[in-house]
């Protein structure tokens, strides 16, 4: 095992080690659970490669990416890891630096506001080292240009001075690896798309994946969870680990409280019940997202824009965390003139499209 030096320069640090803790945190009331909490996500992280599950054609790419590092004793080339929220982006870049036995450096685009917060951490870098950029499309331009010469040469270019006194200085770098995670890879220009020499997509898992996780976690958790129940929970799980697990810690304090711990199927249905997630999955806020697009905007088309004033949610949310599963879900379309509620999504709502041509086309009423 390598060294390991995280720093967070974003949240203040996470203990990656501590997997096995017998009790989780105390869970927020059901209304309020936040599907991007940290603690749980740290405490339920796979620490290496082979503890990941699903993902095989990343896992794969990733193992021959590692054993020519370590072979031909180089850096890595820059990785740049993009998918949907919750689908092990961030485990995969903390996974490689503990495969590749190097040192780990954690940041994100939105606190890097200016080339100067960047540069600690490229000083800092040793040679092979990892710089983990979570939300590297959040980066504001000035940090991405100071970042180019970065990635291509190693070297970082600083400006001294002003107008006709100016001076640039270049100071080399150790060779490390830049790995960047983004839930928009459309959103990052083309120069900085371009100096990420390996490109991995995670796409969302299948219900025996899922079930696997829900069972492994479960353990780790020292909670008893009927097999069935388990792929209760992976159904319903959005086809995302992170809902998995959060899905899991409620149940569990669920079963805590109303069957002595023990999670059977029963017991896990009544949990999801009361926390209002249904049979698809959907959540309070999917659900409320496609009531919205059929009563205010009569099924669509409607612009992302509009729909985000009406459900007074910020567009990133609706982008990042409610859009991708209802568009793979074929509840809703993406058209050039804006989203459109479909004959399915209307039948999920329980209700007769009254003219099922017109469902998928907008204009339902
Ligand atoms: P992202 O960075 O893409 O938002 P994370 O890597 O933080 O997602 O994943 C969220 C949680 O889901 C992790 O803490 C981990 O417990 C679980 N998880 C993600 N991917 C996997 C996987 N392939 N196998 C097992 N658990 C996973």
């Amino acid at each position: 095992m390598g060294r390991q030096t995280v720093i967070r320069g974003d949240d203040g640090g996470g203990d990656d080690d501590d997997v096995e803790r017998p009790f989780s945190a105390p869970l927020p009331p059901p209304d309020s659970i936040n599907l991007k909490d940290e603690n749980l996500d740290e405490q339920l992280r796979p620490q290496r490669l082979a503890d990941v599950v699903g993902q095989r054609k990343v896992v794969e790419r990733l193992q021959i990416l590692i054993d020519a590092a370590r072979l031909r004793k180089d850096p890595l080339g820059h990785l740049l890891l993009d998918g949907p929220p919750g689908l092990g982006k961030t485990t995969f870049a903390t996974v490689l630096p503990k495969e590749l036995g190097v040192e780990v450096q954690i940041t994100s685009g939105p606190v890097l506001t200016a080339p100067k917060d960047l540069l600690p951490y490229l000083t800092n870098g040793s040679r092979g080292s990892i710089l983990f950029i979570d939300e590297i499309h959040r980066m504001p331009a000035t940090v991405e240009e100071f970042i180019y010469p970065v990635m291509e040469d190693f070297r970082v270019d600083i400006t001294l001075g002003e107008g006709l006194s100016a001076r640039t200085i270049n100071m080399p770098l150790e060779p490390f690896t830049v790995i960047g995670a983004t839930t928009r890879s459309g959103m990052l220009s083309a120069p900085l798309r371009d100096r990420f020499v390996n490109r991995l997509h995670l796409d969302f898992y299948s219900v025996e994946d899922l079930t696997e996780i829900v069972t492994r976690n479960a353990r780790k958790l020292r909670t008893e969870i009927e097999p069935a129940a388990a792929f209760e929970l992976a159904r319903r799980a959005r086809a995302t680990p992170r809902i998995a697990n959060n899905l899991l810690h409620w149940v569990r304090d669920f079963a805590t409280v109303k069957a002595k711990g023990h999670i059977t199927v029963d017991v896990a249905r009544d949990a999801l019940r009361m926390q209002e997630v249904d049979e698809a999955g959907l959540d309070e806020q999917d659900r409320k997202y496609m009531t919205t697009l059929l009563r205010i905007f009569a099924g669509g088309p409607a612009g992302l824009q509009s729909i985000s004033h009406s459900l007074n949610l910020p567009p990133d949310t609706l982008e990042d965390e409610v859009e991708p599963f209802l568009l793979r879900l074929g509840f809703i379309q993406r058209t050039p003139r804006g989203r459109v509620l479909t004959a399915e999504g209307l039948q999920h709502l329980g209700i007769t499209p009254p003219d099922s041509r017109g469902a998928g086309q907008g204009q339902l009423f």
